[in-house]
């Protein structure tokens, strides 16, 4: 098994100057890539192949592996000014930054070579193939594999997959004909192009649009016994063991960046649009309201950042601070993405205005990571034990 470390082993010093570079590859390049996005519905190849030049899909990983090692909370400051872009944007920076961790807790050094150095690197994509149509997400999947040999046969259903489509691993999880719960799960490397699977593209979402996600279907796909991670009965360990933790913070820092862009332009906006003889700012009612935004995004940002440092620290608590911080962060982002586009009055609910955008895209951010409910079911475990 190879040792992977929480993060930042011996890597880049940072950010400084590289939250500059990142800030100006957002507020420029970023926003013609977003407006090109919104145009088309479609992510241009060239958004990937730039956002790997640039190395910004391995910064999180440590540089043992390959990664740019940056400490934990210093990704996560970047990942605030990526936040700030278009959803597709932050969930390409996101998803790869973050999901060599479920790959390289469990691989072993074959598997490592053949996916976590790759998937780094940029070479190939994984896609995280857990939620399914017919079940609930976690120990109820019912997605089966029968074992023949060398070879697992699988069947079932998975929707709702982020890059599904155009990935060429799904990190899919099942469960061995027959078993119940937790027990008998498997985590496996499904090659995107197996036989047996029939991929649907699922297009037209409220936002993150142009981001492409999947409906699969199964049906005794063969899958090599040599692609599962870790062992048989530990299929939802690699799902969630060592990666949730620091995934459910990330996505916590992604809605502090998204209500970052949402308060700019509302500011923006209250200092420029006149009414009866004033600015919108020069009202005690609006730029109260824009104050609430403010204290609202601070606080998220600190609690994010708290469960970030006490889960490098090895806190045994770090779970139930991700949860919190997962659980308050996004319903930071409801209150102050309503506010934002209240400010605007009707023209921001029209389409070509940023705003209309940015609320649309903050809806998804809710259901990434685990519901409001999931956060909640976590930390009342810690509570009552
Ligand atoms: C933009 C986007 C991208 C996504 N990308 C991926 C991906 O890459 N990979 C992947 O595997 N999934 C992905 N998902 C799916 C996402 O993880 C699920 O939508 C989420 O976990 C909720 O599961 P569900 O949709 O099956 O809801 P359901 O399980 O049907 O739940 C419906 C509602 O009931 C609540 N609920 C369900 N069970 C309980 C319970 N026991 N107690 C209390 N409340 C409960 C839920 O919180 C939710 O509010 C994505 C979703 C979105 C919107």
């Amino acid at each position: 098994m190879s040792e992977v470390p929480g993060a930042g082993e011996a890597g880049e010093k940072g950010p400084g100057p590289l939250a500059e570079e990142v800030e100006g590859f957002v507020r420029g390049p970023g926003e013609d890539y977003a407006a090109e996005i919104e145009r088309t519905r479609s992510v241009p190849p060239g958004l990937w192949k730039d956002l790997r030049e640039r190395g910004y899909l391995r910064l999180a990983a440590p540089a043992s592996l390959g990664g740019r090692g940056l400490p934990f909370p210093q990704y996560l400051e970047l990942l605030e000014l990526f936040s700030m872009s278009h959803a597709s944007l932050r969930m390409i920076v996101h998803v790869c930054n973050g999901i060599w961790r479920a790959i390289a807790r469990f691989a072993t050094p074959e598997q490592e070579k053949a996916f976590v150095r790759p998937q780094i690197s940029g070479d190939i994509r994984v896609a995280f193939a857990l939620t399914e149509p017919t079940a609930g997400t976690g120990a109820d999947i019912r997605s089966s594999v029968v074992r023949e040999g060398d070879t697992y046969y699988l069947s079932g259903e998975k929707h709702l997959i982020t890059f599904g489509a155009h990935c060429d691993y799904w990190l899919l999880f099942a469960r061995l004909g027959g078993t119940p719960g937790k027990d008998g799960t498997v985590a496996l490397m499904v090659d995107r192009h197996v036989p047996g699977a029939k991929v649907e593209a699922m297009a037209d979402t409220m936002g993150v649009r142009g981001t492409d996600h999947a409906h699969m279907v199964f049906d005794r796909a063969p899958v090599p016994v040599a692609n599962r991670l870790g062992d048989e009965g530990r299929g939802l360990d690699v799902a969630f063991d060592g990666f949730l933790t620091p995934s459910r913070i990330a996505v916590a820092m992604t809605c502090v960046g998204l209500a970052r862009r949402a308060q700019e332009l509302a500011v923006a906006h209250a200092k420029t649009r006149q009414t009866f003889g004033k600015p919108l700012a020069a009202r005690q009612a609006i730029a109260f309201s824009l104050a609430e935004n403010e204290a609202d995004i601070e606080a998220a940002r600190q609690l994010t950042l708290h469960a970030a440092r006490r889960w490098e620290a090895g806190d045994e608590r770090s779970a139930t601070l991700s949860s919190m911080a997962k659980l308050n962060a996004v319903d930071m982002l409801t209150r102050v993405t309503d506010k934002a586009l209240q400010v605007h009055g009707g023209i921001g609910y029209w389409e070509p205005h940023p705003i209309e955008r940015v609320y649309r895209d903050a809806r998804a951010q809710r259901f990434e990571e685990g519901t409001n409910e999931i956060q909640k079911a976590v930390i009342a475990r810690d509570l009552f034990g």
